[in-house]
């Protein structure tokens, strides 16, 4: 295994020191015939860690596999993403969750694990094998079936309760069913209407995340808010946070960044679940994850093949790329607002996503002891985004064209070099 000093770098805290890596960790001295990387003027910060990565095996291997969705990963700076269940077939036992625990240890780029389906088969009518799934070699302590809201709040009232034994937490996607239904695929206001196609509307969010805060305080148990889009949203966790419930959210890179305007010319590669929302929910979202009501960027990354986009408006399936240019977007719409510094940045995007899910290992400040789990950026490159340079096997990638900061140098997971530009 080669060692290595990583020579110059500014820190997530501003310090500036040589980091050195024997045997995957990092040491206090400095290794004799090891490989020198050159970080002046770059910043090293811990791996990054993404709660929320859609990697289409097994069932949709021409949309993305394990691998290819870890190369993108490490790409993008990350170390760790966690696997959603809805695959085909879903994740929703143990010896399933152990087979993407395994596939994501044969591609070598990342830790992928997996996360388990709270209901069999996303069917949201009967509790899977939850306890089963944690006491697996993968030990799933994240639950969602995401991609579908679990309507039924007694059988989400008893997933609480069966996952707060072993500190496990459930990962809501929440979209009233009744208010947002299947169809519906446009921010719901004046240009849903113009357009002509299905509202979505804020408040079929943020009924479900009281709701769910409501459960998670009555049964002590833990929740953790996927993708959250509205200004209602956040004002709802803000109350559930101020009163002690364990509750936590994540924001995606593209509801950061994007609004519903661009759905102006129909083009499907914009149509995601829970749809691109106004400028003012845009700023919401913005302000609650500066002030830590929205704690992690999650990608929502969502690879499809050409034939699920193809279609008109209404009938393509949601969901866009998000692992490549997730720091990206970090950086454009909060670092260079002034909104999020390096340390905040290492925060929402590695060390809180690490601790939601009790991540070992991940998330940790680059201190002696600790694996290297790292990557460095270049904080002032910037590029036009190249959907056709992706390491994922889809393109349906909303920065295509776009310019926008290009700052992952290189990423290290355990010691080991997993992307180098
Ligand atoms: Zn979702």
């Amino acid at each position: 295994m080669t060692d290595f000093i990583i020579s110059g770098p500014e820190l997530a805290d501003s310090s500036k020191r040589d980091l050195f890596v024997v045997g995957g960790r990092l040491v206090d001295e400095r290794p004799h015939g090891a490989e020198t990387i050159d970080a002046d003027g770059l910043i090293a910060l811990p791996g990054l860690v993404d709660l929320h990565t859609h990697l289409r095996e097994p069932g949709r291997e021409d949309a993305e596999t394990v691998e290819s969705g870890s190369m993108a990963a490490a790409r993008g700076g990350f170390t760790c993403v966690h696997a959603m269940a809805n695959t085909q077939p879903v994740t929703d036992t143990a010896e399933k969750a152990d087979y993407i625990a395994d596939l994501g240890a044969a591609a070598g780029y990342v830790q992928v694990v997996p996360i388990g389906a709270i209901t069999r088969g996303l069917a949201g009518t009967e509790l899977a094998e939850l306890g089963l799934m944690h006491q697996s070699r993968a030990g799933v302590r994240v639950f969602s079936d995401d991609g579908m809201c679990v309507m039924d709040s007694a059988l989400m009232r008893r997933a609480f309760e069966w996952v707060r034994p072993f500190d496990g937490v459930l990962a809501q996607h929440a979209q009233d069913a009744g208010l947002a239904g299947p169809g519906a695929c446009c921010h719901e206001g004046e240009l849903s209407g113009r357009l002509g196609l299905p509202g979505w509307p804020s408040v079929a969010e943020s009924v479900i995340i009281a709701r769910d805060a409501q459960l998670a305080e009555a049964t002590g148990s833990r929740l953790h808010v996927c993708h959250v889009s509205t200004a209602e949203g956040v004002d709802v966790l803000r109350w559930a946070k101020a009163r002690g419930i364990n509750i936590t959210a994540e924001a995606t890179p593209h509801h950061l960044y994007l609004t519903t305007s661009e759905l102006t010319g129909y083009d499907t590669v914009y149509k995601v679940n829970p749809p691109l929302r106004t400028d003012e929910h845009v700023e919401a979202i913005r302000a609650g994850l500066a002030d830590k009501t929205i704690d992690v960027v999650g990608t929502d990354h969502a690879p499809h093949a050409p034939q699920d986009k193809d279609h008109a408006f209404a009938e393509a399936k949601p969901g866009m790329l998000g692992l490549e240019q997730a720091l990206s977007v970090v950086m454009e719409t909060m670092v260079h607002t002034g909104r999020l510094d390096w340390a905040g940045v290492a925060d929402r995007m590695s060390a809180a996503p690490a601790r939601i899910a009790r991540t070992s290992g991940q998330g940790r400040p680059l201190n002696v002891g600790e694996l290297a789990n790292l990557v460095l950026v270049d904080p002032s490159r910037r590029a036009a985004v190249d959907r056709g340079a992706s390491a994922s096997l889809s393109r349906n990638n909303p920065y295509h064209g776009r310019d926008l900061p290009d700052p992952v140098e290189l990423t290290m997971w355990q010691g080991r070099i997993t992307h180098r530009r």
